[in-house]
């Protein structure tokens, strides 16, 4: 019986790794659930799983949160606070942890599950993109075990040998294909770029995610840190990681060997299955998950169009750069996206942000979390001046 801690419980990934584990009550139980501000939602997720101890990131909302829970009386402990996340990270009340807070907010709960050697499923990409090198000695430290659960790395995974966080050094793989559905703007011309709106941006073709991610779809950013999140978690060289538009996000990804061989994952679009994997692994269990019919399936790939979506770009030389840079274009993007999302900030302004942000600051080596922390709030201000500059 595995006991799961999911941070960001209330969130898309969180409804979705639920949804699983509540089909596998002989094999699953939930610990540890938490959200950010979303008590009320917390609240009725708890009456439902009924895990041990239930925390609010926001320390405000603790109280909040415990009068919720007394409504359902519940014996669900109460905590609140970034530090409670990495205490229920670490200690005996779970055993696996589901990182699925969005943004950097995951990094230090992210690390600590790591540095505890808990089977760690990781859908909370920033924190890879921020802090590659500081996770992978984590994980080394912690010797766990890290299952992705972004689709494209999961898919990865289920196509690589066994635990290969060391592709490059091993000398079989030629290249990796990350599949990217080219988002809901596809196809679009930078003037018809100009004037879209937050609700055009989140409404994705093909999945259902939370806002953030899904304008990171819009702009092709979540392609380009996810090409940085396979290079710090299977070990390959930028160049040999390539990004290929495939719109019906079947494939999810694919990994092309030296003999010519391409393995590939497919299913539905739907993030459940990658769950399911990553929870079972390396055992397979019943998603719930739409069937599909390969008779049915006609796949289409093309080249990205980086001359339009110029975030793919910018991550990509971030990465070239290396040490903090990509914790550098994070930052921005979150402040970016942010703007965007409040409409303080049009959709193009977002590259724009970026690339100035990181032409202004210089990457510096990656050394601890404190520093590298540091350096992400001096992005943040920079961005948050750049956008304002914008307007
Ligand atoms: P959502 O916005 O739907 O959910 C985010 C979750 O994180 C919520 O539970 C939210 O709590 C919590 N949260 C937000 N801010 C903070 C904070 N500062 N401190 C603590 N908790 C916080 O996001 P998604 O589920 O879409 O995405 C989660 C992660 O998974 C992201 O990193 C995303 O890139 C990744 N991912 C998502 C996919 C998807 O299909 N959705 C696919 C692949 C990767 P509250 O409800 O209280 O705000
Ligand atoms: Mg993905």
């Amino acid at each position: 019986m595995r006991s799961i801690a999911i941070f960001g419980a209330t969130g898309s990934i969180g409804g979705s790794a639920l949804d699983v584990i509540a089909r596998h009550p002989d094999r699953f139980r939930v610990s540890v659930l938490s959200a950010h501000r979303n008590v009320e939602a917390l609240a009725a997720l708890c009456a439902r799983h009924r895990p041990e101890l239930a925390i609010v990131a926001d320390p405000e909302r603790e109280g909040a949160l415990a009068s919720a829970l007394e409504e359902y009386d519940l014996p669900t402990r109460v905590a609140s606070g970034p530090f409670a996340l990495e205490q229920a990270a670490s200690d005996a009340t779970c055993d696996t942890v589901i990182a699925a807070i969005v943004g950097a907010a995951g990094l230090c709960s992210t690390l600590a599950a790591a540095r505890a050697g808990k089977r760690l499923l990781l859908a909370n990409k920033e924190s890879a993109v921020m802090a590659g090198p500081l996770l992978r000695s984590a994980l080394a430290e912690g010797n766990g075990e890290l299952i992705p659960v972004d689709s494209e790395h999961n898919a990865l995974f289920q196509c690589l040998p066994p635990r290969c966080n060391d592709v490059d050094a091993r000398g079989e793989v030629r290249r990796l294909w990350l599949t990217a559905s080219g988002g809901p703007f596809r196809g679009r011309t930078r003037g018809q770029l100009a004037g879209v709106t937050p609700e055009q941006a989140c409404a994705h073709p093909k999945w259902r995610m939370g806002r953030k991610i899904s304008v990171d779809s819009a702009t092709l950013m979540n392609k380009g840190l996810e090409v940085i999140e396979a290079h710090v978690l299977f070990g390959v060289a930028e160049p040999a990681i390539e990004v290929v538009v495939h719109p019906q996000s079947t494939v999810h990804s694919l990994v092309e060997y030296v003999d010519g061989s391409f393995l590939a994952q497919l299913g539905q679009p739907d993030m459940r299955t990658a769950l399911a994997h990553a929870l079972a692994w390396p055992e397979r269990i019943e998603a719930g998950v739409a069937l599909l019919d390969p008779r049915t399936l006609s796949l289409q790939f093309e080249p990205p169009d980086a001359a339009t979506f110029r975030c793919l770009a910018l991550a990509r030389q971030a990465l070239r750069a290396g040490g903090d840079a990509p914790a550098l274009l994070n930052a921005a993007n979150e402040e970016a996206v942010a703007a965007f999302l409040e409409g303080r900030l049009p959709f193009l302004g977002i590259e724009q942000v970026i690339e100035s942000a990181l032409n202004e600051l210089p990457p510096q080596p990656v050394v601890d979390v404190g520093s590298l922390v540091e350096r992400d709030l001096t992005a943040r201000r920079v961005a948050a001046r750049i956008i304002r500059d914008i307007r």
